[in-house]
């Protein structure tokens, strides 16, 4: 059998083994905790750390081509990997989104090409940097949002602020790491775009997701786009091309873009593998961003990324669980979910719900848009999610 590897552990990781799978290849896992979504999907589960060399030798040795889940791996342990296997995405690229100064310096750099820009923004480092720019923040970047330079997701390490005093408390509160200010900029809507490369420099680009966040996590993902017009899908899928290719990019990538008020595109971050914006396309295009990931790491010819269906996505968190008034934990109604036309429910095999976790999704296909809404508008009524 012909093996591919996976750092991270995570319904990524899982989605992506079982994707690997269907392929007929066997897939190692690396994640540290032993109890994970991949690992229980996988053929082979090495429990260490991501920077553990023996077992960075081992996976390298067992697998062609090694992939990552989790998008804070050390760059070093990629690295390690690329001596005796092939990586995807590269060491080189997967750094680039994990650092948001350097990744803001990277779209700028890229900008002429993109046609697409990052937030007005201002490292801080330490105390002094507020201090000296104290003009210019007040100017430009408030009212904004301070976020940890490494290390944030689901909205986590950010904090938004009104005033400067603010921005010191901020600071202060993130134990001294350092953060980004970020100008909070009037958003329209929020899309994502899924990219991916394959070996032979080729690119594809899926179609344009909208998304919906609640409290900083992803909420639901519609495609098509509701409020996206062809103008924007055609910047949006233009800059994400740019982007890929500038950076040399293979694998599947996402870049998350802002549409403001008045219609212009801004870069927010990018995640260097498969996202949860781009789960609809397991049920809704052609080849699904898992089975594009594989192609593309294996150096395989990349997949058809057309959609056939119209597709609305909703992520669900472990507060579902929950009775709000009693506070005991139930399994929710998915055999009523199910019941709804054109529903596909994955769950990630996780046992312990807890608010906030992202315990699985539901997608709801359709001939029309409109179809697969109602039953997204059903599903919440069901499950007790206002609208
Ligand atoms: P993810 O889970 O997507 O990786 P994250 O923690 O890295 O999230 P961001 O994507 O940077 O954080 O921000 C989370 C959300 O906060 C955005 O999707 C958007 O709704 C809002 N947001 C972030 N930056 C800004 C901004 N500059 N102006 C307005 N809203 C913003
Ligand atoms: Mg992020
Ligand atoms: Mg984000």
């Amino acid at each position: 059998a012909t093996w591919l590897g996976v750092m991270g552990g995570g319904q990524l990781g899982r989605m992506f083994v079982h994707a690997a799978q269907a392929m007929g290849y066997k897939v190692a896992v690396l994640e540290p905790v032993a109890d994970s979504p991949a690992a229980h999907a996988a053929d082979h589960h090495l429990v260490a750390r991501y920077d553990d060399a023996a077992a960075l030798q081992e996976l390298a040795a067992q697998c062609v081509a090694v992939t990552t889940e989790f998008e804070n791996v050390p760059a070093a342990s990629l690295a390690l990997l690329a001596q005796r296997a092939t990586v995807a995405p590269s060491a080189a690229n997967v750094s680039v989104a994990q650092d948001r100064m350097v990744e803001k310096k990277f779209f700028i750099d890229c900008a002429e090409r993109s046609g697409v820009l990052p937030a007005p923004h201002l490292l801080i480092a330490a105390d002094q940097d507020i201090a000296i720019n104290a003009d210019l923040i007040a100017a430009t970047l408030l009212p904004g949002i301070v976020k940890t330079v490494r290390l944030g997701y689901d909205g986590k390490g950010q904090v938004r602020v009104r005033t400067l005093e603010d921005v010191s408390s901020a600071f202060a509160g993130m134990q001294g790491v350092p953060c980004v200010l970020e100008k909070m900029l009037p958003l329209a809507y929020e899309v994502s775009v899924l990219a991916a490369r394959g070996a032979d420099g080729t690119s594809v680009v899926y179609p344009i997701a909208e998304n919906v966040h609640r409290d900083g996590i992803l909420f639901t993902t519609t495609v098509p786009g509701p409020h996206v017009s062809p103008e924007c899908a055609l910047r949006a899928h233009d800059a994400a091309l740019a982007i890929i290719e500038q950076l040399g990019y293979v694998g599947v990538l996402c870049i998350e873009f802002f549409i403001l008020d008045d219609g212009s595109l801004v870069v927010n971050e990018m995640a260097p593998r498969p996202h949860n914006s781009g789960h609809y396309t397991i049920d809704a295009c052609m080849t699904s961003q898992f089975a594009q990931q594989v192609r593309a790491m294996a150096g395989l010819a990349l997949g058809d990324v057309r959609q056939h269906s119209p597709a609305v996505m909703l992520n669900l968190l472990g507060d579902l669980w929950f009775d709000t008034a009693s506070g005991a934990c139930t399994e929710p109604a998915w055999d009523r979910v199910l019941a709804l036309p054109g529903a596909t429910l994955h769950l990630y095999g996780k046992d312990d719900p807890r608010p906030s976790r992202k315990m699985g999704h539901v997608t709801f296909v359709a001939s029309t848009l409109a179809e697969a809404q109602d039953s997204l508008h059903a599903a919440c009524a069901i499950l007790r999610i206002a609208l």
